[in-house]
């Protein structure tokens, strides 16, 4: 089973499961260099909406990386793909969300 290595185009280093990240305009990032990103941007003084659209979508992130865990506690199939359905509805969430504050970072459509 081959697993789906990103590499963090801010930090240079590897992306492994059960890392937080994220994907901007520019790739996948670690969560926590995108967030060192977003300080960079606006030199330490952060918006208040741009601080509220990343607590959020860390809650939502935590909630993925949590139900990952569950994922391999469950001990039967139908629990399992109950659990992944419910992630890829946070997943999806969170990408739409993502693609908000894209807009709110970098503008555009
Ligand atoms: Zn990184």
């Amino acid at each position: 089973m081959s697993r789906k290595v990103w590499k963090c185009y801010r930090c240079g280093e590897d992306i492994v499961e059960g890392m937080k990240f994220t994907f901007t305009r520019l790739g996948p990032i670690h969560w926590e260099c995108f967030r060192a990103e977003v300080r960079d941007k606006f030199n330490g003084n952060v918006p208040e909406d741009i601080n509220v659209m990343l607590e959020l979508m860390d809650y939502l992130a935590n909630g993925i990386v949590k139900v990952k865990e569950l994922e391999e506690r469950a001990s039967s199939d139908d629990v399992r793909r109950l659990l992944i359905d419910r992630r890829k509805v946070i997943e999806g969430e969170t990408s739409r969300l993502m693609s908000e504050l894209n807009k709110m970072l970098y503008g555009g459509a």
